[in-house]
């Protein structure tokens, strides 16, 4: 199945996509063609984790060691946008760059989850483009602040059921700027799998339906292009990431509007309660 929150002009909804229709969930009677709706980040994830240089053309890149740990960092989660949304060339920095990335979504809450039965607790997969304002990200060791800009964390376009997408491992992924291809890889050639994520990550913390792991960058980041800074996003810029199996995520960049804060969502206000 393809699950999907979207917005038909009455607010947010749960859908399954069928045939180029969306199905509503909450009222299975309602049908929408797919063009007619807004279709929104398919979870609100309480937590959106990341890992950093998993992908081994990608730390060649960027010139770092193979890092002997798992690297782990946390977007925050007001960074969360739908796959058709602007999203924003900070004030603040015009080092904007892109990382296409697979995200898992878990679907179970799970504490010191095997490898192997880490395909229990997931409930899908969608695709991410992890955003990152370089020198925010570079200034410090956490990484936090430039990982986690407003609209920096897109996800979309829906939830892939496990049953339906088979092996997350093996699935092509390719990021292009403004038609231009950028980064072209395979989900394979991760040093950390999918599965080996959720069960380090377990080994610490509780993960609970809808958390988000975006799972790793391969090569061709924008930051590493020659003439510097040359290949960082620019206001106007069309970041499309597609994965096999998934679809696609398609993001415009636009100028930091004035005034901007993150809505109040629905769901914020349920997990308020
Ligand atoms: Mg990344």
């Amino acid at each position: 199945m393809r699950l999907c929150r979207f917005d038909a002009g009455a607010g947010p909804r749960h859908g399954v996509i069928e045939d180029g229709y969306v199905v509503d969930r909450d009222d299975a009677e309602e049908r929408h063609p797919l063009e007619e709706v807004r279709l929104l980040a398919p979870v609100l994830p309480r937590k959106f984790l990341a890992i950093g240089l998993n992908y081994a053309d990608h730390i060649a890149e960027s010139g770092m060691e193979a890092p002997q740990f798992p690297v782990f960092f946390n977007k925050q989660i007001t960074c969360v946008v739908g796959p058709d949304d602007d999203v924003h060339m900070p004030r603040v920095s015009n080092l904007l760059d892109y990382e296409g990335e697979l995200a898992v979504v878990i679907g179970r809450r799970c504490r010191h989850v095997p490898e192997d039965r880490a395909l229990e607790v997931i409930a899908g997969y969608t695709i991410t483009d992890d955003l990152s304002v370089r020198d925010w990200q570079l200034r410090t060791p956490t990484m936090t602040m430039g990982k986690s800009f407003d609209t920096h964390g897109p996800l979309g376009p829906w939830l892939v059921t496990v049953d339906e997408l088979g092996d997350p491992h093996d699935l092509r992924l390719r990021t292009y700027v403004n038609d231009e291809l950028r980064q072209d890889s395979n989900t394979g050639e991760m040093i950390y799998n999918c599965y080996q994520q959720v069960a380090h990550l377990s080994q610490a913390f509780t993960l609970e339906p809808g958390d988000v792991i975006a799972t790793g960058t391969p090569a061709g980041i924008g930051a590493v292009r020659q003439p510097f800074p040359e290949g960082l996003l620019k206001v106007g810029d069309v970041v499309r990431v597609e994965i096999d199996g998934i679809g696609e995520l398609r993001n415009t960049v636009v100028e930091e509007p004035d005034g901007f804060v993150v809505p109040e969502s629905e769901e914020a206000r349920q997990w308020a309660h």
